[in-house]
C-alpha cells in the first residue's frame, strides 16, 4: 500500500503520459483522459499500479485492502456478490476506506464505542451489515430489501448500502465520503439518484424542495439514503439514523444544502462525524492493531492536485473541533 510516506510529494508528467508515484520510481506510461485504467499498459511493472494523473489503481485489489484474511476476504466477497465490479482497488477508493476502518471496528468491538461517541447515546450490541451482506442479524437484511422493493429500486453497485448497523435502538446507515458534498462532478455521466416509484414517504421524509438537491451527485446519494434507511428502519421498529461520516475538512458548510432537504423528526435523524475520529479513537484504546489504523489513516493520501502536488486524506492535528450535529 502507497501512502504520503511512499509517495513523491509532487509530480511532473511529460506530454500524454503518466509517472509512476511512487518515490524513487521513473517509470512512465502512454496517459489519457478518463477513467483509471484496469488493464492493459498504462502501468508500472515494478509498483503493480496502473497510472493515472491524479490518482492510481492497484493491479491486486488486496494491495489497498488492510484486513485480508480468509474470513475477511469471505466476508466481503459475499458482500458483493452479484454487485458487479467495484473499485476497490483504486487508491481513492471510498468503498475501500470504509471496510479497512469499519472491518476493523467490528471486528475488534470498538464500534459500539464509537457509536456511542457519534450519536451521543447508549448503543447496546451491534449487528453490522457491508453492502446489504451481514453475517450476524438476519433480520437486518429482509427490511432493507423490502425497503428497496417498496422504492422500485434495482439490486445494484449503486443501490446498496456500504455500511448498516443495527443497535437495539438504532437502525444506522453509514454514508461514507472522501470529499465535500458540492464537489464539481467528475463523474458527470453516472445516473444520479432519482426516486423509480413515487411514495408519500418520501413526502414524509424530505422537504418539499428536495428534489433541487437532486443535481448534486453526493447529495442525492444522501437523499437516497436517508429515503430508504428511513423506511428500512420503520419497517424493523427502531430509530434511523443518516451517519454521514467526512474527512474533517470536507465537513463543513458544504453539507448545508443536502441538509435542508432532510425531514427531521422524532426517531429520524442526521449525525455526522470524520474519519479523523477513528484516528484519534484508535490512539485512546487498546484495541488490536490500533496502530496498523492509525498508520493507515495518517498515511492515506487524497491523490494529486492538478498542478502535482500530493494530498493528505485525513488533517490529523491534535486541534479537535466539535462537529457532532444531532
Ligand atoms: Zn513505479
Amino acid at each position: 500500500m502507497y501512502g504520503v510516506s511512499l509517495l513523491q510529494p509532487q509530480v511532473e508528467h511529460p506530454p500524454d503520459r503518466a509517472v509512476c508515484p511512487v518515490r524513487g520510481c521513473g517509470v512512465s506510461a502512454p496517459w489519457e483522459p478518463g477513467p483509471v485504467p484496469s488493464a492493459g499498459d498504462r502501468r508500472c511493472p515494478l509498483h503493480r499500479i496502473f497510472l493515472s494523473r491524479t490518482t492510481f489503481r492497484y493491479e491486486r485489489e488486496t494491495d489497498n485492502l488492510l484486513w485480508t484474511g480468509r474470513q475477511d476476504l469471505a466476508l466481503l466477497g459475499a458482500a458483493r456478490k452479484g454487485t458487479g465490479e467495484r473499485s476497490f482497488g483504486l487508491d481513492s477508493s471510498p468503498g475501500a476506506v470504509t471496510w479497512n476502518v469499519f472491518r476493523w471496528l467490528e471486528s475488534t468491538g470498538g464500534l459500539a464505542l464509537l457509536l456511542e461517541e457519534w450519536l451521543g447515546e447508549t448503543v447496546l450490541e451491534n449487528a453490522v451489515a457491508y453492502w446489504g451482506y451481514g453475517s450476524r442479524n438476519h433480520e437486518l437484511l429482509p427490511s432493507l430489501r423490502r425497503a428497496r422493493i417498496a422504492f422500485a429500486e434495482p439490486e445494484s453497485d449503486e443501490t446498496l448500502f456500504p455500511v448498516c448497523i443495527e443497535t437495539s435502538s438504532h437502525f444506522v446507515v453509514v454514508a461514507p465520503r472522501l470529499g465535500p458534498i458540492n464537489i464539481g462532478d467528475e463523474a458527470s455521466g453516472r445516473k444520479r439518484w432519482a426516486p423509480e416509484r413515487e411514495s408519500d414517504w418520501l413526502g414524509e421524509v424530505l422537504m418539499p424542495d428536495w428534489r433541487e438537491l437532486l443535481d448534486m451527485r453526493l447529495a442525492a446519494a444522501l437523499l437516497r439514503i436517508w429515503a430508504l434507511g428511513s423506511y428500512a428502519a420503520k419497517l424493523r421498529g427502531l430509530a434511523f439514523v443518516l451517519l454521514d461520516i467526512s474527512p474533517r475538512w470536507a465537513n463543513g458548510a458544504a453539507g448545508e444544502s443536502f441538509e435542508s432537504g432532510l425531514r427531521i423528526a422524532e426517531g429520524r435523524r442526521l449525525a455526522k462525524a470524520n474519519w479523523e475520529d477513528v484516528y484519534d479513537f484508535a490512539g485512546q484504546a487498546p484495541h488490536p492493531d490500533a496502530d496498523v489504523i492509525r498508520a493507515y489513516l495518517g498515511d492515506k493520501s487524497a491523490g494529486y492536485s492538478l498542478d502535482g502536488r500530493l494530498r493528505r486524506a485525513f488533517s490529523l492535528d491534535p486541534a479537535r473541533t466539535a462537529t457532532r450535529v444531532s
